[in-house]
């Protein structure tokens, strides 16, 4: 059963990825896109996480829906609202709890009671799609270039905190784990190339022994290596890094990984939970990452606090 879920959401998220081996079969992502924000439900205003995200995501690009608000049918039908003619939904995962009692048929007595959980979906539809429901008006960021400062900030002090160093140079971008440090080359076409790349390579440092623990006990460059030519840690690293960008509404660019696609695409249709793994774990590198920012941020809080106490009793 949950099998057949899994491989529900992955079909469409290959419609929509398209076809490899045909010229045109470039995930969407890959092409220059802006301002897509991290898909949210219009009722509960609660942010839609993993492959759920990713799903949204790639539904916005696709069509090129303006609203990042999704609904039920149920839902938009309690607000009044009618889905249009020949708009099809996109499918989105959760999990249920189902309880589960083995009863001694005899006596009635109760042998054993569990709880599991499964997964299902359900199918949400953009505000774009429905008549009737008013679209809460798009704010438009006002200072230009400061979701990416701030963005780029973010990483810096992530690292910062991590301890992780950062040099500049070398033919591309990547990550050691053995040194725990990100080498950025020169000559990014743009300042939203260069933090996107950086993202990615945060990402991937989360996977460190000493963090999220992705990448084998050994944690060594041969480890590393095997896993990182492994094409799902570059999913991982891939996606968390457009979640990270779409949580800020910034463009994101699929640059030197098109040649995983292939891989992606035939993973996917082999283990119908490959996507979700790494959406998966995606979503925990990102809140890793963000918690490790916080974190940083509240020990600075505390030690100026106490820095002006202290000047206060002198
Ligand atoms: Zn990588």
């Amino acid at each position: 059963m949950s099998d057949k879920v899994y491989g529900i959401l992955t079909q469409r998220v290959i419609e929509m990825l398209g076809e490899p081996e045909q010229a045109n079969g470039f995930p969407p992502w890959q092409k220059e896109w802006s301002g897509v924000t991290s898909p949210m439900n219009h009722l509960s205003g609660k942010m839609y996480q993993g492959v759920n995200a990713l799903m949204l995501i790639l539904a916005s690009l696709s069509k090129g829906f303006a609203s990042n608000r999704w609904m039920t049918l149920k839902q938009a039908n309690a607000k009044g609202g009618k889905v249009k003619k020949n708009t099809k939904g996109f499918p989105v995962i959760f999990f249920k709890v189902q309880n589960l009692e083995r009863i001694n048929e005899d006596t009635g007595e109760i042998l054993e009671k569990r709880q599991y959980s499964v997964v299902r979906y359900s199918l949400v539809f953009n505000l774009d799609q429905i008549e009737g429901v008013a679209t809460p008006p798009i704010i438009e960021s006002e200072g230009g270039d400061e979701p990416l400062t701030l963005s780029r900030e973010a990483l810096l002090a992530y690292m910062r905190a991590e301890g992780i160093g950062l040099v500049q140079g070398g033919g591309k971008a990547a990550y050691s784990p053995v040194r725990d440090r990100i080498q950025m080359p020169e000559g990014f076409t743009s300042e939203a190339a260069y933090t996107a790349a950086l993202a990615h390579e945060c990402m991937h440092s989360t996977g460190h022994a000493k963090r999220l623990n992705r990448f084998g006990a050994e944690g060594s460059n041969q480890q590393f290596a095997k896993e990182h030519r492994y094409p799902f840690e570059e999913l991982v690293a891939e996606l968390g890094a457009l979640f990270f960008m779409s949580r800020n509404d910034l463009t994101y660019s699929l640059e030197n990984h098109v040649s995983y696609l292939k891989f992606w695409v035939d993973a996917m249709r082999v283990e119908p939970r490959f996507l979700v793994r790494a959406a998966s774990r995606a979503e925990k590198a990102l809140a890793y990452l963000f918690e490790s920012v916080g974190k940083a941020a509240l020990e600075n809080a505390q030690q100026n606090h106490q820095l002006s106490l202290k000047e206060g009793a002198v």
